[in-house]
């Protein structure tokens, strides 16, 4: 997605490869995991130094909980930057996962079709924080804080860039238009 966006993408694995980045995704998966690997190959501290820098971080589904200050269990340990409340697995199971068309202001007009694969959900906000969609009865899935941004759902999986676009403009790329022609972008691999 990032590539169909015109930037140039790569994969984090070790603090090294984090030099030189101007935004950072946090992807989907199993944040008890992501947990686990981001200590034992000591990335939490350079990714919490980039985020503090000003660099964009963004969260999606297991990543929103690992930028978490505080979530419902004791396992994974999140990095706390960012202020707000997570429950991981919100929705139930694997096979109560689900499909949502949403509203997002920031990305115009067209709403924005988001899928939840047992998804965590924000269930408390600080006041740094603005909630960019909420789910028909109210609980936010998508929030910013400043250079930093969490989705509950899973953004890679359909063909609309507009959130990706989004991002790229709080990483120091061309500014998000939400006027601009709404025109999906292909996939790319
Ligand atoms: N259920 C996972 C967790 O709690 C997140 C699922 C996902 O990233 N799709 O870590």
């Amino acid at each position: 997605m990032l590539r169909s966006v015109g930037v140039t993408a790569t994969e984090v694995r070790l603090p090294k490869h984090l030099e030189e980045l101007d935004g950072l995704i946090i992807p989907g998966g199993e944040s008890t995991t992501l947990s686990r690997l981001m200590s034992l190959y000591e990335l939490r501290e350079p990714v919490a130094e980039m985020a503090k820098r000003g660099k964009a971080v963004w969260g999606t589904c297991a990543g929103m909980i690992m930028l978490a200050n505080e979530i419902t269990e004791e396992d994974p340990v999140p990095m706390a930057l960012m202020d707000v409340g997570v429950q991981r697995n919100a929705f139930g199971r694997q096979v109560d996962s689900f499909e949502q068309d949403l509203h997002i202001k920031a990305l115009g007009e067209r709403e924005y079709h988001a899928i939840f694969i047992r998804a965590p959900v924000i269930i408390r906000i600080g006041d740094p924080v603005d909630v960019l969609a909420a789910l028909p009865d109210g609980r936010p899935v998508a929030v910013q804080q400043g250079n930093m941004m969490a989705t509950s759902f899973h953004p890679e999986l359909t063909a609309d860039a507009r959130i990706h676009r989004y991002f790229v403009s709080l990483a120091g790329g061309p500014a998000f238009d939400p006027e601009a022609p709404l025109i999906d972008t292909p996939r790319v691999r």
